[in-house]
């Protein structure tokens, strides 16, 4: 099945997909899963991080379920346009065993529950996929990736500049328990 991808936002209609409540790991995108030069409106500027790849196919290896969990808001500001953001998930996943990819619009300020730090998102793929949140992790670069990951009942982990993102998997899989 190819991977989904959709609106975590309130008042989005959720995709339809068999919900099976699974082990997942929930990632960031932008400094997380790929390197951030500022708004990534096409594929030709992506680039995947250091340990990447790696890491997705260890974690699907390993039986988590990879979700991804992204703040967009250049959609809300204009810098890039939902329909290039959904191609750019849509080439993500047809590179890396990705499950979801999940994006809020929104700008910080604008209240949005799927913004992060707040778990809307995670909430969102719960509904959509479902997530055995006991057994799952968050990890992402910054703290309000954290903060998302521990609102919502998971693991959370911060991956640090420089190091392989399989590193920062390995951390988050000894605090779930199943390393
Ligand atoms: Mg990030
Ligand atoms: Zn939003």
């Amino acid at each position: 099945m190819a991977g989904l991808v959709f609106r975590g936002c309130p008042g989005t209609t959720l995709p339809g997909y068999g919900r099976a409540v699974a082990p997942a790991i929930v990632w960031d995108r932008d400094e997380t899963l790929n390197y951030d030069p500022g708004y990534i409106s096409s594929w030709s500027d992506f680039q995947w991080r250091r340990g990447a790849l790696d890491a997705l196919a260890k974690a699907e290896r390993m039986g988590f379920r990879n979700l991804v969990a992204t703040n967009q808001s250049g959609i809300e500001k204009g810098m890039l346009t939902e329909a290039e953001l959904v191609e750019i998930s849509e080439r993500m996943m047809a590179a890396a065993p990705i499950v979801a990819i999940s994006y809020c619009v929104h700008e910080e300020g604008q209240g949005c529950p799927a913004r992060k730090p707040m778990p809307g998102m995670v909430e969102a793929l719960d509904a959509v996929v479902g997530i055995d949140r006991p057994q799952s992790a968050m990890i992402g670069d910054r703290l309000t990736d954290v903060e998302c990951g521990e609102a919502a009942g998971l693991v959370s982990c911060r991956c640090e500049p420089g190091e392989s993102l399989v590193e920062a998997l390995n951390r988050a899989l000894s605090q779930i328990g199943t390393f």
